[in-house]
């Protein structure tokens, strides 16, 4: 689908007017390089820059349909997250060392990501004061202890139980039973995160066509990535587009699913949240399947999100993805529930974004099998302002034919599994999806759930909950 008169994101839409815009500079002839990226968000621009960081000569084209950020580097929720939480799905998919690599690689990726936006000026709002995971009702307290457990015995574990009443004054809630706090996470304006990148790639001698859609690739041993008014030959092509893969190429279609995050932002109410003690950057999630995610913005709004509502038939990209959130009565309500001093203060927008998620859980990168130099990375699930860093990293050691233990990472073994074909993915997920809502909803009332929807959430829990967006 085209977004050439695009719906933007509240955060993106703030980001551009506080830029001297440079026009964007569409594709018009036929050239060649080393690495063309199609897609300019966090990972097709981390996997420039750090190519540049690596070989200064190589010649890196960056190629993006829109604005770079105009996907949901530009639109998500913020939380800098790590994949501790994922421990277990790690350990049984890649091993326990290469799990233990990974939760700590995640971690040092939120300092090394607030350190490279130290060093190139990248004014985004970039706290790093940690994460608190917290049970809201009875059925959430123990979610985290099997995989808090399997830390501990690593000895990677960087989480610390808060009793309630400590907890409620990170968490600005007294909505909770049950908190971990862990140091290595923050959060991020992710919209200025991600033009602040695309501005240091270009100085970095990257050079971004914006406005410029890949409409083919023509494969080979020297690939083609064919725009409306030109092409680029490269010696190794990167598919960095998220959730437009399926869209694009239909081998994918099964890999991922398209599902939306809902999410809202306040006006200002510094004082408000000041008093209920959200004057920082931390993120803070609840124990949810379809969870909910906020933080505090440094001037003084609450961003509050929710994963789990609108699926995408056959993985393909829907309008509504581009459209104001037709839930704000579901942020809203999460707003009253957690917050009863905001009751009064209105959401100032409202919007929604596709998440791609894999079977896992757990983003995949890889090579396409019947041609190499066709590199591709996606499947964050919900988790990729943090992870996206190493996919770039995986990605520039795959493109640079690096032999390091971010190539021979267990990610970069293509997607593992597949959901069912269509209409059986798509019924299945509503089934699913509404299962989880009355099951959740039960579980609010203080009610035990069903049966029935405890065996429908059991589908969701098995391919790993979102950790936000
Ligand atoms: C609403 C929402 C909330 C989220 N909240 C969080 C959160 O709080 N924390 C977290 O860790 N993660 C969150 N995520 C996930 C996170 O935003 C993503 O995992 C991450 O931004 C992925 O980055 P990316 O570069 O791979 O994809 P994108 O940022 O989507 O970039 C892909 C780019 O490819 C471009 N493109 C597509 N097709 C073409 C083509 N044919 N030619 C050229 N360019 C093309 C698109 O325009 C887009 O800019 C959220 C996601 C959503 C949608």
């Amino acid at each position: 689908m085209s977004v050439a008169e695009p719906y933007r994101a509240w955060w993106f839409d703030q980001a551009l007017r506080r830029e001297t815009p440079d026009r964007p500079e569409p594709l018009q002839e036929a050239i060649d390089c080393d690495v063309c990226i199609v897609g300019g968000g966090y990972t097709g621009l981390w996997t420039a820059i750090l190519i540049k960081e690596a070989d200064p000569g190589r010649r890196v084209v960056v190629i993006e349909q829109e604005l770079c950020g105009s996907g949901a580097s530009g639109a998500n929720g913020g939380c800098m997250l790590t994949l501790a939480t994922k421990y277990l799905s790690l350990i049984k998919f890649y091993g326990q060392s290469e799990a233990a690599r990974l939760v700590r690689a995640s971690e040092q990726a939120v300092f090394e990501i607030r350190d490279f936006a130290r060093k190139h000026a990248i004014d985004c709002d970039l706290r790093v004061d940690g994460a608190l995971y917290m049970a809201t009702n009875q059925a959430q307290v123990g979610g985290l202890d099997v995989v808090l457990g399997a830390l501990d015995e690593a000895a990677i574990n960087s989480w610390d139980e808060m009793t309630p009443a400590q907890a409620s004054t990170v968490a600005g809630t007294q909505d909770l039973l049950e908190a971990h706090f862990s140091k290595a996470a923050g959060s991020v304006q992710p919209a200025l995160l991600v033009r602040g990148l695309a501005r240091v790639a270009r100085s970095m001698g990257v050079v971004i066509h914006e406005d410029t859609s890949m409409r083919r690739l023509e494969k080979g041993p020297e690939p083609r990535v064919i725009t409306e008014h030109g092409s680029v030959k490269a010696t190794k092509v990167v598919l960095a587009v998220n959730a437009w893969i399926a869209t694009l190429m239909p081998r994918f279609r099964r890999t991922i699913t398209l599902v939306s995050s809902d999410m809202g932002i306040t006006r200002p109410c510094p004082e408000l949240l000041e008093r209920i003690g959200l004057d920082h950057g931390a993120s803070v999630c609840d124990g949810r399947i379809f969870v909910h995610y906020y933080h505090a913005t440094s001037d003084g709004r609450l961003l509050l999100g929710k994963g789990g509502n609108t699926f995408a038939y056959g993985s393909r990209m829907i309008r509504s993805f581009f459209e104001p959130s037709t839930y704000e009565w579901q942020v809203r309500g999460a707003v009253d529930r957690f917050f009863p001093e905001l009751r009064d203060t209105p959401l100032e927008a409202c919007w929604n974004g596709p998440s791609d998620r894999s079977t896992t859980g757990l983003p995949f990168f890889g090579r396409l099998p019947d041609h190499p130099g066709v590199l591709y990375g996606f499947g964050y699930s919900g988790n990729g302002v943090t992870q996206s860093l190493l996919g770039g990293k995986i990605l520039r050691s795959l493109a640079l034919g690096l032999d390091d233990e971010w190539s021979r990472s267990g990610f970069t073994g293509g997607p593992r599994g597949k959901f069912p074909p269509e209409p059986i993915r798509w019924t299945g997920a509503m089934l699913v999806r509404n299962g989880i809502r009355r099951k959740e909803a039960a579980e609010d009332a203080g009610r035990t759930a069903s049966r029935l929807d405890t065996c429908l959430a059991r589908f969701a829990q098995a391919a790993g909950k979102a950790d936000s967006g």
